[in-house]
């Protein structure tokens, strides 16, 4: 059995119980989560429960087209009124170059990619978060009236800290 049988056999399970009144496709507290896919961040780790928050996760916690384009969505169609840009230690785009992951996949591919690939490979966590809050704050759909904060999390001690960063945006 795969894993994507356990993951339907325990659907089965769940829908008898699942309840859709609990459920609202606004964030209860107006919240939006960029953050990197790491199986290590969680959203226990920042006192959220189910349905408090939007969670946009990839790779490394980017500020991509893409992800801006889920943060428009959510703040202008589903009411978020803060964001905050969670990366963290220990992550896999810190351990090798743009060049390195392309070489990497390229040779267990076998063949180079029909699509150009950028991974957003960085080496100080703390300069990258501040790099995706000013990508977000340049954008001119994210106004100014919604707040955007950076942090950084530690995942051996589980600590999140916040990267200063002043908005300039008018
Ligand atoms: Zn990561």
């Amino acid at each position: 059995m795969s894993v994507i049988d356990e993951v339907i056999a325990a659907n089965t399970l769940y829908k008898e119980t699942h309840d859709s009144s609990l459920y609202s496709p606004n964030p209860r507290r107006k919240l939006a989560v960029l953050m990197c896919m790491d199986t290590r961040l969680d959203r226990q780790a920042f006192g959220l429960d189910f349905g408090d928050a939007h969670f946009i996760r990839n790779a490394g916690g980017i500020a991509t087209s893409d992800a801006i384009r889920s943060l428009l969505v959510s703040h202008y169609m589903l009411g978020t009124e803060e964001v905050m840009v969670i990366n963290h230690t220990d992550c896999g785009l810190q351990k090798a170059s743009e060049e390195e992951m392309h070489q990497l996949i390229e040779k267990k591919a076998g063949k180079p990619p029909s699509m150009p690939v950028r991974f957003h490979a960085f080496t100080d966590v703390a300069q990258n978060v501040h790099k995706q809050l000013e990508r977000l704050a340049a954008h001119t759909w994210v106004r100014k009236e919604l707040i955007l904060r950076g942090f950084v999390y530690d995942v051996k001690t589980g600590h999140l800290t916040e990267v200063p960063w002043t908005c300039r945006r008018t």
